[in-house]
């Protein structure tokens, strides 16, 4: 794979995890983190995968200056992010974001923290808007098993969801989730699943 450095603003630091999915079962890997990095050179915004001790060592947040080889992702059906193997990490803290909440900057928790709070979908066009920027916001690479009697048959897709307070007012669901089975069977995830996910929060937690 072909390396390439990358330069710039760190804009978003977000969780990197992965969901897989088998109708009505749901699994989560924690690979790390996604920086969103807006190129010195042309502007241009990327996610950069970096792994939990990279971010534990750095401690990572929006508004800091950050610089690493890194390598464009090998399948892009399993990463949220476009580049991932950052080496030669060089990161300078920045100028905390101006403003308050919502959305949330600032470094963001170990990954631990996010899998004890658990999840609400996300509303994708609310994503795109807004909950990007948010730490507690987070877009996962889908993979799904259709048939687990064929585990080979996979589909893949992004789904988001949000791990902030429950009070956030920007917060909007969204359409519910539906996962292929086989014969042609469909889940769908209905709102009980995010209620029971995050049922041991209260609204500002
Ligand atoms: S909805 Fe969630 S991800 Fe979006 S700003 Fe609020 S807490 Fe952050």
């Amino acid at each position: 794979m072909l390396k390439t450095t990358i330069e710039g603003l760190i804009v978003a630091v977000q969780p990197r995890i992965r969901l897989l999915r088998s109708f009505d079962q749901r699994q989560h890997n924690y690979p790390g983190y996604a920086l969103l990095v807006e190129s010195a050179a042309d502007r241009k915004q990327a996610w950069i995968g970096v792994g939990p001790a990279a971010q534990a060592k750095f401690g990572f947040c929006a508004g800091g200056r950050f610089s690493a080889e890194v390598e464009p992702v090998a399948n892009p059906d399993l990463e949220p992010v476009a580049f991932y193997k950052a080496a030669k990490i060089r990161y300078t803290l920045g100028i905390p974001q101006p403003g308050s909440p919502p959305p949330w900057f600032g470094v963001p928790p170990d990954l631990p923290t996010y899998r004890a709070r658990g999840h609400r979908r996300l509303d994708p066009h609310v994503y795109e808007r807004v909950c990007h920027l948010c730490i507690w916001g987070c877009r996962m690479a889908v993979e799904m098993t259709i048939d687990q009697w064929n585990p080979e048959e996979k589909q893949y897709r992004r789904e988001t969801f949000c791990y902030g307070p429950k009070s956030c007012p920007i917060y909007h669901a969204g359409l519910v989730r539906e996962v292929p089975g086989r014969n042609g069977t469909t889940w769908i995830e209905e709102d009980w699943v995010d209620e029971e996910a995050t049922s041991h929060r209260g609204p500002d937690d």
